[in-house]
């Protein structure tokens, strides 16, 4: 399984920062995880490809390329764009995103082909099929209704925090799982700044250090992603000062191989 967090901003030189302001995860360059930078960022063979977007939660940063991506594939689709996500979820994109003043309600338009965008909901805790993968769902604790996944295919399986604060249960599922390939978690403030992010439900390098210690982890890898942009260099210095073994920031960009 191939993973590659997509970039979202560029450095003055106009190569790819590698600060994450949006989320968009790509996995095998065909289904998408969140969908933050996915129409700004996705290459050609990606944009191809991607017809399968699971969204963790609604937050902006998650969601801000869906409605560029469906704008820019409108003609091409020969089939629709297929949206897996909480019913929470598809209520607040269909009531504040695609709601004609925002942007156009996709699910209701179609091309010579037909529709162009369709939801499959998912009750938390579901897992289900998306092409190759098989995807299971966990709640998070976060400000709004939002999901872990753990996902594989016949070869390896990764989970995926997704934003959240501490946690029980997402704990509890991956640590039943031996053979995981690697675990990727939020950390999105540093620890100067724990009121605001207990306020909007995320991690500090400190609260990180509290939920691995419930990660019956031996040798599975651990990549931290999420770091808000403006408080990068802090927030990354706090993570490894905490010298875990086996933790490492997610690159933006980079392909990983499972
Ligand atoms: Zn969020």
């Amino acid at each position: 399984m191939r993973l590659q967090l997509l970039p979202s901003t560029f450095e003055e030189n106009g190569t790819a920062s590698a600060r994450q302001h949006l989320t968009s995860f790509v996995i095998d360059d065909c289904v998408a995880f969140d969908a933050g930078s996915l129409a700004m960022a996705s290459s050609r063979v990606q944009k191809e490809q991607i017809r399968d977007i699971v969204l963790s939660h609604a937050h902006l940063d998650h969601i801000a390329g869906l409605p560029l991506f469906l704008d820019d594939l409108f003609a091409s689709l020969t089939e629709p764009v297929r949206i897996y996500a909480e019913a929470e979820v598809v209520k607040v994109l269909e009531r504040d995103i695609f709601n004609w003043s925002v942007y156009p309600r996709f699910s209701e338009l179609t091309n010579a082909n037909g529709s162009v965008m369709e939801y499959r909901c998912f009750e938390p805790g579901a897992e289900f099929k998306v092409r190759h993968l098989n995807v299971q769902t966990v709640s998070v604790n976060h400000k709004v209704p939002s999901s872990g996944f753990i996902v594989s295919d016949d070869s390896s399986k990764f989970a995926l925090t997704g934003d959240t604060a501490s946690m029980s249960e997402f704990w509890n599922v991956v640590n039943k799982i031996d053979d995981l390939s690697a675990v990727l978690v939020e950390c999105a403030f540093p620890d100067e700044l724990e009121e605001l992010a207990h306020i909007s439900h995320h991690l500090t390098p400190s609260s990180l250090q509290r939920e691995l210690a419930k990660f019956k982890r031996g040798n599975c890898p651990i990549y931290v992603a999420n770091l808000k942009p403006a408080y990068y260099e802090k927030t990354a210095a706090q993570i490894a000062a905490l010298g875990i073994a086996n933790l490492s920031l997610l690159e933006v960009g980079r392909i990983y191989e499972w």
